[in-house]
Order: structure tokens, then C-alpha cells, then sequence
């Protein structure tokens, strides 16, 4: 189910056990600002999802309360990922969902990176 966007966090969101080791997850990159770990449910041969460390719950709440050493990590992160697993000379795609039009599931922030072949139209038509 999708969800309201500008609800509180919530900590007891999937994403939030794993980041307290409550469930497992196949690790891709840790650092202290982000963890990256393969999707559940992959939409591509590659499907990673990139998280901050931080409780934010979207993009939104992210660039509005998190402090620039968390921006910079966070984002240095994905990108980080994306070269170490050889992407950049081939292509990928980042997608963040933000709220219920978007149909973000877990309310905790993450970038889908997709990659592993040609990934097709940015949106369904
Ligand atoms: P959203 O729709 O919120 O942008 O994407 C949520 C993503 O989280 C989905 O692609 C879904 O497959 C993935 N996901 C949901 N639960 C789990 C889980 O327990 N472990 C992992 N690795 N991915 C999950």
C-alpha cells in the first residue's frame, strides 16, 4: 500500500529493521551514511535500493532536515555504488518515491537503481 508521505517516521518500517539488523539483507556498500542492498523483488537484473542511515521518511524530509555531511554522504553514496559495481559506461537509473501518487511502499527514504539492461521509457504510458 502506498503511503502519505507527511506522516512522522515510523520506525517500526521494514527498512528501519534492517538498518537495526532485525531482518536480513543481501549488503551491496555500507558506510556511516548509507547502507545499499538488493531489492526483495528486483525490476531489472540489477535492482538495489540505497538508503540513508538517518530516520527520514522521503526525499522531502531528507533535503529539508538532514544535515549537509548526511546529504553529501547519502549522495556520494549512490553514486559510489553505482561505480563499484561497474554501471557508469553501461547506464542505470535512480528513482526515489515520494507519496502516494508515486506509490511508495516503505516510508523510509530510498533510490532505486536499476541497471543490467536497456531499461525502456522513464515512465508507463
Ligand atoms: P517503493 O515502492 O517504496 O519505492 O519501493 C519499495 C521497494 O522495497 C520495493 O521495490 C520492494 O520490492 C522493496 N522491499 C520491500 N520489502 C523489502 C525487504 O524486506 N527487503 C528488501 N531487500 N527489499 C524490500
Amino acid at each position: 500500500m502506498a503511503v502519505d508521505a507527511t506522516l512522522p517516521y515510523d520506525d517500526q518500517n521494514i527498512f528501519a529493521k534492517i538498518l537495526r539488523g532485525e531482518i536480513p539483507n543481501r549488503t551491496v556498500y555500507e558506510d556511516d551514511y548509507a547502507l545499499a542492498f538488493h531489492d526483495i523483488n528486483p525490476q531489472a537484473p540489477i535492482h538495489v535500493l540505497v538508503i540513508p542511515k538517518g530516520a527520514y521518511v522521503c526525499w522531502d524530509d531528507f533535503s529539508e532536515k538532514a544535515s549537509e555531511a548526511e546529504i553529501a554522504g547519502f549522495v556520494r553514496a549512490v553514486g559510489k555504488v553505482a561505480r563499484d559495481l561497474g554501471l557508469v559506461a553501461p547506464g542505470y537509473r535512480l528513482l526515489a518515491n515520494t507519496g502516494t501518487n508515486s506509490h511508495q511502499e516503505v516510508p523510509h527514504l530510498h533510490v532505486h537503481l536499476f541497471a543490467g539492461q536497456p531499461l525502456g521509457p522513464m515512465l508507463v504510458r
